[in-house]
């Protein structure tokens, strides 16, 4: 018995600033192009200002999101982070640890087990717009 894996990945452009986008497309992209019909996909962010989660991609849920993030780790407060490196963005190490950078999927038939209403997204936090490869691990049969 051998594990079948397959890598790929995808570039997007963000807004940073806690820029959220529905990156199921690309997602279920990876799985088309593939040989395989079940397995598990695994979304990677490399870098310590991105997370990726799941949400209902509709612009109330996003922006109550958003807000919540806003409680958890405040732009405007005392970061040590910033202090040492002066980069200003220790709100967005905070936000991007909380949330984590992978999310894995289960998949049948190539199609991602999502629920209908449920969409993968990537949540850039950085403090300036940023270009991210998101990576896309693939094992199945
Ligand atoms: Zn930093």
């Amino acid at each position: 018995m051998s594990v079948h894996v397959k890598s790929g990945q995808f570039r997007v452009k963000t807004q940073g600033f806690g820029d959220i986008l529905d990156i199921t497309e690309q997602v279920s992209r990876e799985i088309e192009a593939s040989e395989f019909s079940n397995g598990i996909a695994t979304v990677f962010v490399p870098g310590s200002t991105a997370g990726i989660t799941t949400i209902e991609f509709e612009s109330g849920a996003v922006e109550d999101l958003k807000q919540a993030i806003e409680r958890l780790a405040p732009v405007n407060m005392h970061y040590d982070h910033d202090a040492r490196w002066g980069d200003g963005n220790g709100f967005s190490h905070v936000r991007a640890a909380l949330m984590g950078a992978s999310l894995t999927v289960p998949f049948a038939q190539k199609r991602l087990n999502l629920g209908t209403w449920q969409q993968i997204v990537l949540c850039d936090f950085d403090n300036r717009e940023r270009t991210r490869d998101v990576m896309v691990q693939l094992m199945g049969e």
